[in-house]
């Protein structure tokens, strides 16, 4: 049997980045508190508790020692909780994504237009909370094409961001089905940063760059064992571009959700993840599955 990792799967530069800020601040303290989990994948979210990142909420703000340090994550956070952080002291140690931040800059540009703001994501999710704060929670937040028809106003000068793990063809279909009722629609974009962007959303590049490379890695093996934590966005998206490809794609957020009877007639294994997913969790997969085989064929 042959196990190979997915090359283009693993960190995104932002995630990369936000981890990197948490381990260069326990080098000189012992604790840093994170407003959410670092990272939506538990295992190196168990790594970094141990080195010292506790995860907290905002809720937790008041029970904080004054002067300790809050890291925001990739994600983002809306302006409260940095208002909500002075008010108690609290250092705040900011690791938004530049992508998330360049998004929620071009979001107030419009609020301050007058403009009715449409972002297509999943409303209670962190990147989409932050968005929608610099909005003053007045953006309307949809889910799909009916849901926007449902809920936005034709009549208003609109403008339509994503969330930045979104699917793109779902978002292009949701611009079009607005472009055709809306009286003016704008299209959110952040073109200045085109390198990780398409010129004409805000859908990561480190997301929809991976579509075709992951579709490509599926179909050449096969079954695919796909890692991801549960609450992973793109690790859903990515995780159903897997499935389409191959058919035989299975789901494991951690090493005891292997099924071995997925293995049956199987030769060439591909492991792959999210964005989330760090490159030596994969690798665990990769030897625990190739342990399982070996030990098999030498008993
Ligand atoms: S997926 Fe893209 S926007 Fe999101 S944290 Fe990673 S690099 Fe930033």
């Amino acid at each position: 049997m042959i196990v190979s990792i997915d090359k283009s799967a693993g960190f995104c530069w932002g995630v990369v980045r936000a981890i990197d800020f948490a381990e260069n601040e326990l080098q000189s303290v012992s604790k840093v508190y994170c407003l959410g989990d670092i990272i939506h994948n538990t295992t190196e979210v168990k790594r970094l508790n141990e080195l010292g990142l506790e995860t907290v909420s905002v809720n937790d703000f008041p029970n904080l020692e004054r002067g300790s340090k809050i890291l925001i994550r990739a994600h983002g956070e809306p302006p409260e909780t940095y208002a909500k952080a002075r008010q108690f002291g609290l250092e705040i140690i900011d690791a938004t994504c530049p992508i998330v931040t360049r998004v929620q800059e071009r979001v107030r540009k419009f609020v301050d237009q007058d403009y009715q703001v449409v972002i297509y994501g999943k409303k209670d999710h962190a990147e989409v909370i932050g968005i929608n704060g610099v909005t003053g929670y007045t953006a309307i937040v949809v889910k799909n094409v009916e849901d926007a028809l449902e809920k936005v106003d034709f009549k208003k000068p609109t403008v339509l961001f994503t969330q930045t793990t979104m699917d793109k063809r779902d978002f292009k279909e949701l611009a079009e089905a607005l472009k055709q009722r809306c009286e003016e629609l704008v299209v959110g974009s952040i073109e200045e940063t085109a390198v990780q962007f398409h010129a004409k959303d805000t859908i990561c590049g480190q997301v929809s760059g991976r579509e075709r490379k992951l579709q490509q890695f599926a179909s050449e093996n096969d079954i695919i064992v796909f890692t991801a934590g549960r609450k992973s966005s793109n690790g859903k998206v990515l995780h159903d571009i897997a499935k389409a490809a191959n058919q035989r794609t299975y789901f494991a957020e951690t090493i005891d959700e292997i099924d071995w009877s997925w293995f049956e007639g199987v030769e060439k294994v591909g492991i792959s993840g999210a964005t989330s997913t760090p490159h030596w969790v994969m690798q665990q997969f990769k030897e625990v599955i190739e342990n399982k085989f070996n030990s098999l064929v030498t008993a």
